[in-house]
Formats: C-alpha cells, structure tokens, sequence
C-alpha cells in the first residue's frame, strides 16, 4: 500500500486563435478589449462552438488512450463570482468528451485518467486596492483532464505533467510560450486514512510539485480534515480556503443554447489519423531499430523538435553516437544555457559533419564538446572550422611521442608513484600529455606510447 494518493485536475488552454464559443480573439490586450456579448454572458447572446477547439480536444483525448462518447452534450455549472458574468460556467459534467485513458511513466507505471473534458475558461481577477476584472480571459477555450488517484509522489506527479506537456507539443494544439498550466490537485495520506484534501489552481510544473511536497509533508504531521486549500506560492504553503463542497452543490443543468449532438465515428477516424507518431512510440521504435540506449530515446523523443533534429542526424550518421551525443552533449548544453532547441539556428546540417568526424574519430571527444557548444552559439561550418583552427585529432606517434617524453621529464614524482603501481598516477600523466595536445591527441595513441615509455 503506498503512504499517498494524488489526483491531478489539469487545465489546459487550448491554442486557437477564437475563444470556445464566440469569435472573440484568443489574444491577451488592454483589459476588456476583447470581449462581445457571448463572452460578456448579456442575455440574448448565443453560444456557438469552436470547430477546432472541439477537433483538438478529441485529438488530446485519442492521444491520452481514452474512449470518445457517442454525443457532444455541455452543461451549465451555476456558481455566483465576479470572473463569471452570466453566473454560469459552460462545461461537461454527466457525459464528458472522453474517459478511461491513460498515461504511462518512465517507471513504466500506469496512470488512468479517469476523464477529459472542454470548458471556457473565466475572466481573471485583479486585485489592487479595489479588485477588478478582465474578460479578455473569460471563454477561451480549456481542456480539463481528470486523473484516478495513481499518482504518489510529487516526482511522479512532475513526470505525469511532462508526459501531458510532450503530447500537447506533439499535437501542437497548446501554446507552451502563452499558454498556463494549471492544476487542481488532490491529495490524501495513508496517515490519515487517505482524508482527501484539494489543493486549487497551482500554476506552473514547479508549483505543482512544490505544493504536492508540502501537503504530503504537513498530512503527516497534523490532523486532517476534508477540505479545499489554496497554494500561497510566495509563503510556499497552502492555506484553508473552505469545508470541501461537492460537484453536486453546483446545481449542474444541461446546457440549453448548445444542441446535444452526435460524434461521427468519421470525424474521431479522421483526427485520429492527423495524430503523429507520439513520444512513447518514438523512443520505443528507435530502441528497437536503431538499438539505442532507452534512457537516450525517451528523452530525445520527448521534444518533437530534438527528435527531428535526432532522425534527420541519424540517417546519416552513426545512429548510436548521434542519440549519446544529442542527449547528454546537446541537451546538456542546451539546458545549462536555459534555452530551447527551437531557441537557436542549430540545424542537422551543424550537427551531421561533426558527428562523423568523432565516428572517424578524426576529432577527439573534447573537441567536439567544444564545438557543440559553440555551435548551440552561434553555428558555423564544422569542417572548415576544424581545418582552419587546425583542431584534427592528433595520432601521429612521432609527435605525441615527443609530448609523453616532455611530461615525462617534468613529472618525476608522478612517474615513480605509477612505477610502485599507482594507477591514479598513469591517469594524471595521461592527463598531462592531453593539455599539452589541446585536448586533440587521440587518447588510445597516447595510452599505449606512455605505457611503453613509462
Ligand atoms: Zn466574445
């Protein structure tokens, strides 16, 4: 039995460019410059559904495993809140778009979503001294997926978002530049006979784990009761906010300005075929045929634009070398400078004459960690770099010969220690005649002539 159930409520914001049901741009603005009646919830207006909003929402669904229902109904939720006009929220609640799906962890631990559904989202709320209201926000187009509570540590739960988050890019129908993430969390330890407490509105992946730490931490060490909590990211706690309230309490009503209508079994046939290769089946074939390490595979197949930049590498190049230095010398760069792949002008065509001059070992591995990094840079043409700069691997015997009798010479103590037998020392000495060499003597070459002279 594990020590904590979490639940993960995730809202994400779809990235069309008009709101779920009137034709009011997406875009972000002055407060309040766009809206129209629709959105603004004046009597009389009419909702109308947004095609592609409903077509993106039923490719996440597919994406995610889960089951279509046969009709498209929408429900009013009724809650009275200055972010919601019409004092009603347009949702689904008894038949949602999708359920029964799945999601699968590195661990290989499955995580069932239990439902997926479309909402438009409420205006936001700003509070200064008065608290004031922009309906910019108010109907843009949300997908909320709900899953089982499978989930228990806020690690999985991180790598849960992350596989959401890779599909979404997948799919391109999320705006990770623009858009929020954000979750409804629900939490409950076995201390505490899994009393379920939900955690509202956390923003953000960091938040969310921060938030799930904390709550598992504080269940454990008081009284608790059932409740809902809100994150106080700065305090970096969450906070009372009431006695749970059950979904009943919203006095949910079948939506009446939006007709129930069936789903073509065409329509889920043809958005299933516009559903690319996903990340899991990436890795899992690139395992398979081009016998790479898996670890390698899923994390290069987790960003659509690194797996291309991957694919096209590797049909040209050694596929293995590729995948090792894609992963732990481009991501490695990448992610230590803070950018994206799409961040910078780095094409295969950078990448493919570099990997074959280290498959020919014609440059050392030094060397082309060097270069990656300049590449991630600024990129430029790798062999008339390699050429002008001179940076070819270094094999001739004659001179490596002359760089192992120089650091011979100079480190007599070394060499005496590796004599008694000390392998640290041969490393060192090793290490020498490298720095000398600029890091390009081939390393092979300047093992065996200083295990011949020393
Ligand atoms: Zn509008």
């Amino acid at each position: 039995m594990v020590d904590a159930l979490i639940g993960m409520e995730v809202h994400v914001q779809l990235n069309t460019n008009t709101k779920l049901f009137c034709r009011c741009p997406t875009l972000s603005g002055i407060p309040n410059t766009k809206t129209c009646p629709t959105c603004l919830g004046h009597p009389g207006s009419k909702p109308v559904l947004n095609k592609r909003a409903f077509h993106y929402a039923i490719k996440f669904a597919l994406a995610l495993n889960c089951s279509i229902a046969q009709s498209l109904v929408f429900s009013r939720k009724t809650y009275f809140y200055p972010d919601m006009s019409k004092n009603y929220q347009i949702t689904q609640y008894e038949l949602p778009l999708a359920v029964n799906g799945k999601v699968v962890l590195d661990s290989g631990k499955e995580i069932r979503i239990k439902r997926l559904h479309i909402e438009e989202d409420p205006a936001g709320l700003v509070h200064e001294e008065i608290s004031l209201v922009d309906y910019n926000r108010s109907g843009i187009p949300l997908v909320e997926v709900v899953s089982e509570p499978d989930i228990s540590s806020a690690e999985e739960a991180r790598d849960f978002m992350k596989k959401l988050m890779s599909i979404l890019n997948y799919l391109d129908i999320f705006d990770a530049s623009s858009g929020v993430i954000k979750a409804d969390v629900n939490v409950s330890v076995k201390k505490n006979n899994f009393e379920r407490v939900e955690i509202k509105n956390v923003t953000g992946f960091k938040e969310i784990e921060r938030a799930i730490e904390y709550e598992i931490h504080r269940q454990n060490n008081e009284q608790v009761v059932r409740e809902t909590r809100s994150w106080n990211a700065d305090l970096g706690k969450t906070f009372s906010l009431r006695k749970k309230e059950t979904e009943e309490d919203y006095g949910y009503i079948t939506e009446p300005d939006i007709i129930v209508r069936q789903i073509p079994k065409l329509v889920i046939d043809k958005l299933s075929q516009e559903i690319p290769e996903l990340p899991a089946q990436k890795a899992e074939r690139w395992v398979k045929n081009f016998k790479i390490d898996s670890v390698d595979a899923r994390i290069i197949a987790s960003d659509p634009q690194v797996a291309s930049l991957y694919e096209e590498v590797a049909f040209q190049c050694d596929k293995i070398l590729s995948a090792r230095w894609v992963r732990r010398e481009l991501l490695r760069v990448l992610n230590t400078a803070g950018v994206k792949l799409s961040d910078t002008a780095l094409k295969a065509y950078h990448l493919i004459p570099l990997f074959k001059l280290l498959e020919r070992k014609e440059i050392t591995d030094r060397t082309g960690q060097q270069l990656i990094r300049e590449l991630a840079q600024s990129p430029f043409d790798v062999g008339l770099r390699v050429k002008n700069d001179g940076l070819s691997a270094v094999g001739d015997v004659s001179e490596i010969g002359k760089l192992v009798d120089l650091v011979l010479d100079e480190n007599v103590q070394a060499l005496q220690d590796y004599r008694k037998g000390e392998q640290k020392a041969f490393e060192f000495l090793v290490g020498q005649i490298m720095k000398k060499a600029k890091g390009r003597a081939k390393p092979d070459v300047v093992r065996t002539l200083l295990l011949e002279k020393a």
